[in-house]
């Protein structure tokens, strides 16, 4: 690899969009140190030309410090420049973390999980993605859908692996010109930042052969939506999965049992952090498997928070296999505070000491109003101010943020809204699909 050339030191933000400010390679190492100063107002940035009005103003800073083992060189096109990138924290001038940093909300549920349970999460993001560009449209799941972007699924893998990412499948999916990708889990912090990092190492991909990626969460409005499902799995100090009990009807473990209690109480107020911007709402809801009530469910992809049992007939197999997954999140919310959200709606679950819900086996959008209050089934909301107001009235979800980490968030997500507002549906999509 050449002297020349540019490392981007990146972060993700609020609105989980990558921001970055970029050296040159030999000024690398000593930025490994000091890092690079940001204004703090940045944080409050929409995914548009926008800032919302925020507690900072134009004197602080923060300095964007890079976290070594996050440093990416995907060097694989011999006729454009290498991408490189290292991940940031969010420093305060005393080397402190900043309230804000995405990825310390991340480390510090982290923490407490540990410390509370003894546990490491370990996990993985689902990439849905819509390629647009020169490119013929072909039936769902083909053969031919996957060929005709051949260069690209072949360049996705081998990106990814030289990044360290462990590819695990790269498909055709169900939209037209829809996509998927899957990595390998990864444990703690690292299962934010190779969500980030397998996000950018997809777009260059598709750049550099003149297409685009959209992980928006609903490109288009008669089109396929983009989820960002999460799969996890918790381990114990001997590296054993945490989450598996074959001895209980469920297969699930009694921490893992209370954990996804608590992600169904704070699932609805939740939205506000994993589903968070208006385009959410047009990916959200029944019949399409991106879930529109936090139902629990053993296989069952209507639902929020489901159980996934390993099909491998080798028991160590099956056991080390056995995974939990999250369906309503999407790509414009920061991978870092997806992760930070579901460990802290655990939590709660596991400290309340709540008892697993029932297993909801039908879409919930096919039962009565009754059949859901009877087992406790609540609807998802239907639009972000909805999920805002679920927010403000959890007092739990509340309390994962400090108040100015709250109030500068909430003022983003305002923002957001305001600019939808009156707007024709497929305005906002665009937007929307041109930001992600
Ligand atoms: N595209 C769906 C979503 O928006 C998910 C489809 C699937 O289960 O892979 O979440
Ligand atoms: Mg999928």
């Amino acid at each position: 690899m050449s002297e020349h050339g540019l490392v981007m030191l990146a972060w993700s933000d609020y609105v989980g969009v990558t921001r970055c400010r970029a050296v040159p390679r030999s000024q690398f190492q000593g930025r490994l140190e000091t890092g690079l100063g940001w204004a703090a107002a940045g944080q409050a940035l929409t995914p548009f030309a926008d800032i919302a009005p925020n507690p900072w103003g134009p004197m602080s800073e923060v300095r964007q410090t890079p976290v070594p083992a996050t440093h990416t060189v995907v060097d694989i096109w011999p006729d454009s420049p290498a991408l490189e990138l290292v991940l940031c924290d969010s420093l305060n001038a005393d080397g402190s973390y900043w309230e804000c940093c995405t990825r310390n909300f991340l480390r510090s549920a982290l923490d407490d999980l540990r410390g509370e349970t003894g546990l490491e999460l370990l996990s993985a993001f689902e990439h849905e993605f819509l390629i647009t560009g020169d490119l013929p449209a072909a039936p769902p799941f083909s053969v031919e859908a996957l060929r005709n972007v051949a260069r690209l699924a072949d360049d996705i893998a081998l990106a990814l692996e030289v990044s360290g990412l462990t590819p695990e499948t790269v498909e055709p999916e169900y939209g037209v010109r829809q996509y998927e990708v899957t990595v390998a889990p990864s444990r703690g912090l690292a299962g934010g930042d190779n969500a980030v990092l397998a996000r950018e190492v997809i777009r260059e991909c598709a750049r550099r052969l003149g297409l685009r990626a959209s992980f928006s969460p609903k490109p288009f409005l008669d089109g396929v939506g983009n989820g960002a499902h999460v799969h996890f799995s918790f381990l114990d100090a001997e590296g054993r999965n945490a989450t598996v009990d074959p001895t209980h009807p469920s297969g699930a473990s009694a921490v893992a049992r209370a954990f996804i209690a608590g992600v169904v109480r704070h699932m609805p107020a939740m939205c506000a952090l994993v589903s968070p911007s208006p385009a959410s709402y047009y990916r959200l809801g029944p019949h399409h498997w991106s879930c529109g009530y936090a139902a629990f469910g053993i296989q069952n992809r209507e639902a929020s928070i489901r159980i996934c049992p390993s099909t491998s007939t080798d028991p160590t197999a099956r056991e080390r296999g056995f995974n939990l997954e999250l369906r309503p999140p999407d790509a414009s919310a920061n991978p870092y505070m997806v992760l930070g959200a579901l460990v802290r709606a655990g939590l709660a679950g596991i400290r309340d000491g709540l008892e697993l819900p029932v297993a909801c086996d039908v879409d919930p959008a096919e039962l009565s109003e009754a059949e859901r209050q009877r087992m406790g089934i609540r609807e998802l909301p239907g639009s972000l101010p909805e999920a805002i107001d679920l927010l403000l009235k959890d007092a739990e979800v509340r309390s994962w943020m400090s108040p100015t980490m709250l109030e500068s968030y909430l003022g983003v997500k305002y923002l957001e809204h305001e600019l939808t507002v009156g707007e024709d549906a497929a305005d906002t999509l665009t937007r929307y699909r041109a930001a992600y």
